[in-house]
């Protein structure tokens, strides 16, 4: 056997592992999310947001905060780089949004309803990483209440392929989206609950809206909606460059 040789591999796979140790916050040395970015990201207070223009039926929504750089790269590494290490913070951060709309549901049963991914979108992640933080946030909410524990039911499915609403204009993701949900057939229990819409973002309120309004057309009760971060709209610039991409 080629001792030489397996010091060298094993001083390579160490060298892998130091070299990935970054937080994925702020790039850092780290073995997941630093401290600094934890703190960061339990700082801001959760606060109702409307999107500018607000879309008629927008429910209720609850934001964790600002859509900043910290979010981006989290919500991005989670979603898109598989970072499920993420899921616990970024599930106590949507945990604080919803904690003031379940207080508004009231004593009884509530459930958590994730707006769906396309399917395509899951299946080349592997996993729903909405529904994950979700039953991430239930989770935390569970262990700091009392009453009917908070579940997570997956009532809304794509009934067609979508655009990446992050590719398209404001206008545009509105019709992406119209009749893009619906509702599978709930349970007795589920049925007869509170039910509050969660996803990771609110940017222009077209798939929080689509999603209220498929649950409601099937005779549900939607509380609100909550979120981990809204982004600040631009009507400047981005507006500009996008009609001058047309
Ligand atoms: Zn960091």
């Amino acid at each position: 056997m080629d001792h030489g040789g397996r010091v060298e591999r094993a001083f390579s796979v160490a060298g892998d592992l130091l070299l990935g140790a970054a937080c994925p916050g702020c790039g850092r040395a780290a073995v997941g999310l630093c401290p600094g970015c934890r703190a960061l990201l339990a700082e801001p207070e959760p606060s109702v947001t409307r999107p500018e223009p607000c879309p008629a039926g927008f429910p209720p929504t609850v934001a964790g905060g600002p859509y900043d750089e910290l979010l981006r790269n989290l919500i991005s590494a989670h979603k898109e780089r598989q970072a499920w290490l993420l899921t616990p913070a970024l599930g106590r951060r949507l945990a604080r949004s919803l904690a003031p709309l379940v207080d508004l549901a009231g004593p009884g049963q509530v459930r958590l309803v994730p707006v769906p991914s396309s399917t395509a979108a899951v299946r080349s992640r592997g996993r729903d990483a909405t529904g994950a933080i979700a039953h991430a946030a239930a989770a935390r909410l569970n262990r700091e209440r009392r009453g009917h524990p908070i579940r997570v039911v997956r009532l809304l499915r794509p009934v067609r392929r979508l655009a990446d609403q992050s590719d398209l204009t404001e206008t545009e993701r509105h019709t992406n989206l119209a009749g893009a949900y619906a509702v599978r057939r709930a349970g007795s229990a589920d049925a007869a609950a509170r039910l509050i819409v969660v996803d990771d973002l609110v940017t222009t309120g077209s798939s929080l809206t689509e999603a209220a309004r498929a649950l409601s057309v099937a005779g549900l009760d939607v509380v609100g909606a909550a979120v981990i971060a809204a982004t600040v709209r631009h009507s400047g610039p981005r507006t500009a460059a996008r009609l001058s991409d047309r």
